[in-house]
């Protein structure tokens, strides 16, 4: 089966939307027409030219990364550049080429979903919330009787987060009252009537993100032909709005450990050869964090209330940072953080009926020894 590169990046989107991307970022379409097709993919950390060759063997359409190729403008798209030999390569074999970045990093049910879960964390939630979208009141005037039901496909839909409360929401019983138009086909009443009905005035938040599905939601559970429906832009300050998307993930581990059996458990749990950390090796860790790729810059937010925060590409004064605020800081690398993220873009991709290979040559660039 093979389906339009417009179409595979629309079915990423839905998963990862592109907005929730960091302004700095590029991801998306970098390469390719968006009406070509696509019968098969491959799945990379990066585009290296081992990758490049993979996926011409494999007759891919689509090479889809993590780290977008093209980061900054180009000037220049020429066989001067190691860069611009690959794009000018890509394009010859009629490979596109797509990245999901930050907009993945955000998702809730993508990298951090995985590392928690390896992890056993417990109560996670995201480390450095993201909250791209406005905040929403919606309104529906229901007849008492259909009240729960609707809320029910309105909460399904995501509306009603608050803080670490869900399904939440009000109502106050009233009068409705309605001229059913001659034309009309009325659930309650018949053409030409007036009616006066027990009603709820039903009341939740709802983030952008979800405003559209909580509408169609909220019209399909309604028994109404033209349900009243009031949306409110809200110009407070909803910091308690949950927002599923962020980076990284902070929770609880099922029992404290010693930071030094903690640092073996994470090396053998993700095959890594070494580690750099901050924190005495006799710690006790309970909460921690964990951020992949580079998330050292967050470190300052974390002393509140972890014990231990798992990032990559830590520099000295990282390490000096966490000290002073008594966090181990524990730097497992930016490459294997996040060298699970090709395979779960392998099966989110294999589920739009493509076929799908994760790179085989993708290795860490940066050795040790
Ligand atoms: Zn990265």
């Amino acid at each position: 089966m093979s389906i339009t590169i417009r179409d595979l990046r629309s079915k990423l989107n839905a998963v990862f939307p592109e907005k929730t991307a960091e302004s700095w970022d590029n991801p998306g379409l970098l390469l390719g027409r968006g009406n070509a097709c696509v019968s098969r993919v491959l799945t990379a950390l990066e585009l290296t030219p081992d990758v490049m060759s993979e996926a011409i063997d494999f007759k891919a359409d689509l090479i889809l990364t993590h780290h977008p190729f093209i980061f900054k403008p180009l000037k220049s798209l020429t066989d001067d550049t190691p860069e611009g030999r690959m794009l000018l390569e890509l394009a010859e074999n009629h490979i596109g080429l797509m990245a999901a970045h930050t907009n993945l990093d955000c998702a809730p049910d993508a990298i951090i979903r995985k590392l928690a879960q390896d992890l056993k964390l417990a109560g996670c939630r995201p480390f450095v919330p993201h909250r791209p979208y406005k905040a929403y009141k919606i309104v529906v005037f229901v007849p008492c009787e259909s009240a729960d039901a609707v809320a029910a496909a309105m909460h399904a839909a995501g509306a009603g987060c608050v803080g670490s409360y869900s399904d939440v929401s009000f109502r106050a019983q009233g009068t409705g009252k309605f001229t059913c138009g001659a034309d009309s086909s009325p659930a309650i009443g018949v053409p030409g009537s007036s009616e006066a009905v027990e009603e709820y005035r039903l009341e939740m938040v709802v983030s952008e993100r979800d405003l559209r599905a909580v509408t169609q939601a909220l019209r399909n559970a309604h028994p109404y032909e033209e349900p009243a429906i009031d949306v409110f832009e809200l110009h407070s300050e909803v910091h308690h709005m949950t927002d599923l998307y962020g980076f990284g993930v902070s929770g609880t581990l099922p029992k404290a450990v010693t930071l030094a059996s903690f640092i073996r458990h994470i090396k053998k749990l993700w095959d890594i050869p070494s580690v750099r950390f901050a924190g005495e090796p006799d710690k006790q860790i309970r909460r921690v964090a964990i951020l992949n790729g580079s998330g050292a810059k967050f470190l300052p937010s974390s002393d509140r209330d972890v014990d231990a925060y798992i990032t990559g590409d830590c520099g000295h004064h990282d390490f000096d940072n966490a000290v002073r605020r008594g966090v181990a800081l524990i730097d497992a690398g930016h490459y294997d953080t996040e060298k699970f993220i090709p395979a779960l873009l392998a099966e989110l991709v294999s589920s739009f009926g493509v076929e799908v290979m994760v790179s085989h040559t993708m290795r860490n660039p940066m050795r040790v020894m």
